[in-house]
């Protein structure tokens, strides 16, 4: 399909906004992922530092009688204790086997024992060389050595059994796996994201392409109608045009030549003037500028008048009307107007395709809740492949008639479109050389 550029720009800036928009949910998402796998990861490992700063604490602290000294059975809980300056590591007791804190021999814990000035007195691991604000000890703080390393450290306070200031227990992990952790994590955003944008991308395009169809589809039918008619409205133009310029050229027309004139140019007026009557019907009903007021309307009164109205044309192309069903009223809603164009349309269709000695019935039923009216006629049929066709704008079966006789081939386009103001429907059945039956199916209103 040959689109219009127009349209080709539509969907691809529409296709960016999507990827755009789609880009920044994608991202904001990722960002949000990213912060609260973070956080959970932080909060993880907090509490690890912290439980198992709380069980050395608990097991440690009844232990401890004198500030800066070590009681033997803190071996038992520390092993691989090894004391710094001039403190002297007490020698394991014979408890033995309760370690408590196995976990340390991971190479990222440490452990540390400080006096309450934070001076290191014994340490387990390999705690940093940096001890944190000297002087103070925060409950919890992050260090990071001069080589870029990081550590979360917690510190517990400890006393003694007479209640003294012991000093503390830190307990601390290097950040080095948390932080590769989170860069894994942060790559495959950076990589996902972009790539997952090219998929949106590429869905986008299509979405947007969907969207356009329907649009592009009644762009090119305003396009085709609007040739249609300019092709509908140059032919009696150019017939008037060629009438005049005659009769201009003639110095002395005779008066049977005047009349004649005078006669096509009143034929291709009155054509103009249908044509533009009925586009200016079409466009009101499309775009529903006017609001007809919708009555209660008998259609079986309606059917009388066309009937009426047709009878001498139906004598004049020898053509039997018949009439079938209830006389009584029948109601339906919508403009009386418009509903007798409807019905004269059918009628005046069903004679002039149908030969003569033919015979064209007019059915009033009921049933269901609907009214149905069908126009029947004995004429030339419609071929299968043209019958949903015919009621397309400007349509005609091909080599028909009505081009000859006037017909703007809007007539059924026209008549559907009133039957659907109406809430109702226009269909045919038909079969080449035996006929045509249109039915038209209304809502029944009841009696007034
Ligand atoms: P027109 O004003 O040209 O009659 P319509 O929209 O009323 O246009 O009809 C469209 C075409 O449908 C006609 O040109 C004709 O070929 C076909 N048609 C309509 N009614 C009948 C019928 N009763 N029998 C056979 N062909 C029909």
């Amino acid at each position: 399909m040959n689109r219009h550029r127009a349209f080709v720009l539509t969907q691809q800036r529409l296709a960016a906004l999507y990827t755009l928009i789609m880009g920044v949910i994608l991202s904001l998402c990722g960002l949000g992922f990213y912060t609260a796998l973070a956080q959970d990861h932080w909060l993880s490992l907090n509490r690890k530092l912290e439980s198992l700063a709380g069980t050395l604490h608990d097991g440690i602290e009844p232990t401890l009688r004198e500030p800066g000294l070590l009681e033997p059975v803190i071996e038992d809980f520390l092993p691989g204790l090894v004391c710094v300056g001039d403190l002297d590591c007490p020698e394991s007791s014979s408890l033995g086997e309760r370690h408590l804190a196995g976990v340390v021999q991971q190479e990222d814990y440490y452990i540390r024992l400080v006096d309450p000035s934070g001076q290191t007195l014994a340490q387990v691991g390999q705690p940093p060389e940096e001890l944190g604000p000297q002087g103070q000890v925060e409950p919890w703080t992050t260090l990071v050595t001069p080589e870029g390393n990081s550590y979360r450290q917690v510190s517990v306070f400890l006393k003694t059994q007479s209640q003294a200031p012991w000093g503390y227990i830190q307990v601390g992990q290097s950040l080095n796996e948390y932080d590769a952790r989170l860069r894994r994590l942060a790559w495959t955003l950076l990589i996902g994201l972009p790539l997952g944008l090219l998929g949106v991308a590429a869905a986008s395009w299509w979405l947007a392409g969907v969207a356009m169809r329907p649009v592009y589809e009644s762009y090119r039918q305003v396009q085709q109608f609007t040739a249609d008619a300019a092709h509908e409205l140059r032919t009696p133009l150019a017939a008037i045009a060629s009438t005049v310029e005659f009769s201009l050229g003639e110095p002395h027309l005779s008066q049977p030549e005047m009349e004649h004139t005078l006669g096509v140019i009143e034929r291709q007026t009155s054509r103009l003037g249908n044509l533009v009557r009925d586009l200016l019907l079409l466009s009101r009903i499309d775009l529903q500028v006017e609001q007809v007021p919708q009555t209660r309307c008998d259609v079986n009164l309606l059917v009388d008048e066309v009937l009426e109205e047709f009878a001498a044309l139906a004598i004049a192309s020898q053509v039997q009307l018949k009439r079938q069903g209830p006389e009584d009223s029948l109601w339906v809603w919508g403009d009386e107007e418009q509903l007798y164009g409807l019905l004269a349309n059918l009628v005046a269709n069903a004679i002039q395709y149908t030969p003569e000695a033919g015979t064209v019935t007019t059915r009033l039923q009921q049933h269901d809740g609907f009214i149905q009216i069908q126009v029947e006629d004995t004429g030339i049929g419609i071929p299968p492949d043209q019958q949903q066709r015919i009621f397309d704008r400007f349509y005609r079966v091909q080599g028909d008639r009505s081009r000859h006789s006037g017909g703007s081939g809007l007539g059924l386009a026209i008549a559907q479109a009133i039957a659907s103001t109406c809430k109702g429907t226009l269909t045919v059945k038909s079969q080449v050389g035996q006929g045509s039956c249109f039915t038209v199916q209304l809502p029944e209103q009841p009696k007034p």
